[in-house]
């Protein structure tokens, strides 16, 4: 006979996923649950979501929202816990959200502390103890069974472990990629490359895009690849900045931009200001606007500032009309507005990015339970596994679903044993 545990969950990390677990734990009957997160103030990034509103969730999601491992496994663990499955359980905990024009849902509180209070509540309600600061440091699988959890606060000897650590997103939070490690020390595997996701993107010292601080546009972003493929693009608005860009179209493509460049340096970031047209379009466009100078011609699609900046950086005199600017001014200029190719030279990294692109892959855990396929009786949920969402609610949507599921798979296998 081995020592009794002292508890039959220990769940490593009370953010969204780990308070979900924890949640769905104790209200599938399992008793003396407790998480553990090394966080003096809990929830943080929970409170910092959507600028202090948290984005719940959004009202249509679908794995081709998310990037990372495999479509179809992404689309079984949504499929366990739905937006109406969300909506529901925030509801019953007196959280009514409302969507956005966007799409996306908030709290109708507009206060992100109203989700963490009701999180926590719930938490309670269903008997989970919550214990922090407490930082696992160690983790031992023990020869007979369990796992030995390990600290500054002491020592825990839990039947079951939910590692919801999350990525590295953010590590001021608390969540610094301690628990990649962890899993590979328990034998999992995490994705060769682990990079900052839905991240502000830097270019190129004195590139005249960065004079434009605070212009927002609606455009779109492309990355090519060797031949100008089109590899994946995202049309939303683009926010110019001192150091380069950032906005729903930036923060969704960086993760493509990073992963794809690591692997060919000849991958590239376009910029489209005027998507719908073709270089074609675009000159017969100018062409067409007689009588007017071509600033007033850009002004129809552009802010002033950034149509003025646009012509500086094509060479191309403000007040000429567009028949008069010749041949190859034209040209530049059209390829300033449907393709201007981005001297990116990085990203502000995981200080400054919401999530995580890359960690434990999804084809090592069993999906209807969320349990290791390596190590039996650990589970894992949320960011620490290799899935990102795009903005706009998705990457909480992951967090609950994968939470649900591991949680509700703990409780029915330890209440049966
Ligand atoms: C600024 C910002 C805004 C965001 N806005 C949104 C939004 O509006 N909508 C959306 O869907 N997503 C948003 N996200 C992403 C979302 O917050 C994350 O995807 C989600 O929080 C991941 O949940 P998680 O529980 O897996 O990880 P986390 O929220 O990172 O929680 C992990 C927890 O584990 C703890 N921990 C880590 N290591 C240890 C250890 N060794 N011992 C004990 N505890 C440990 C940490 O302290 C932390 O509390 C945002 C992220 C950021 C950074």
């Amino acid at each position: 006979m081995g020592e009794p545990f002292d508890t039959p969950l220990a769940v490593v990390g009370a953010g969204a996923a780990g308070l979900m677990t924890a949640i769905h734990a104790g209200r599938g009957g399992l008793r003396g649950v407790v998480a553990l997160d090394g966080a003096r103030t809990l929830g943080a990034k929970i409170l910092v979501a959507g600028g202090g509103r948290c984005n719940v969730t959004h009202q249509a999601v679908d794995e081709r929202d998310y990037a990372g491992s495999t479509p179809a496994s992404i689309r079984r663990v949504l499929a366990r816990f739905s937006v109406e499955d969300c909506v529901a359980f925030f509801e019953a905990l007196g959280v009514a959200l409302k969507v956005e024009d966007t799409g996306k849902l908030f709290p109708v509180s507009d206060r992100a502390r109203t989700v963490l209070e009701a999180l926590l509540g719930a938490a309670a309600s269903a008997g989970v103890s919550i214990r922090h600061p407490c930082r696992v440091e160690t983790i031992e699988p023990m020869p007979q069974g369990g796992f030995m959890l390990g600290g500054a606060w002491g020592r825990l000897h839990a039947a079951r472990l939910a590692l919801c650590t999350g990525g590295c997103s953010l590590p001021r939070s608390g969540s610094d990629g301690a628990g990649l490690a962890m899993a590979r020390s328990l034998g999992h595997t995490v994705t060769e490359r682990v990079v900052p996701s839905l991240v502000p993107l830097l270019l190129a010292e004195g590139f005249w895009l960065r004079q434009l601080s605070g212009v927002a546009v609606p455009a779109e972003l492309r990355v090519l690849g060797p031949g100008g493929k089109r590899l994946v693009r995202f049309r939303n608005a683009v926010l110019f900045t001192h150091f380069g860009l950032s906005g729903p179209a930036a923060l969704d493509i960086s993760r493509h931009w990073t992963l794809h460049h690591a692997l060919d340096a000849e991958v590239r970031l376009q910029l489209a200001l005027l998507p719908d047209m073709d270089e074609a379009a675009c000159s017969r466009w100018l062409l067409e606007g007689t009588g007017r100078g071509v600033l007033a011609r850009l002004r129809e699609h552009l802010p002033e500032r950034l149509a003025r900046a646009v012509l500086e950086a094509s060479g191309v005199e403000m007040e000429a009309t567009p028949q008069r600017i010749d041949r190859d001014r034209r040209r530049e200029l059209v390829r300033h507005l449907v393709g201007l190719d981005l001297p990116v030279t990085g990203d502000r990294g995981f200080t400054h990015a919401e999530t995580t692109a890359g960690g434990v892959p999804l084809r090592e855990v069993h999906l209807e339970t969320m349990e290791s396929r390596i190590r039996p009786g650990l589970h894992l949920a949320g960011e620490i596994l290799d899935v990102d969402g795009r903005i706009g609610g998705f990457n909480f949507q992951w967090a609950w679903a994968s939470g649900f599921i591991a949680g509700s798979a703990v409780a029915e296998a330890e209440c049966r044993a």
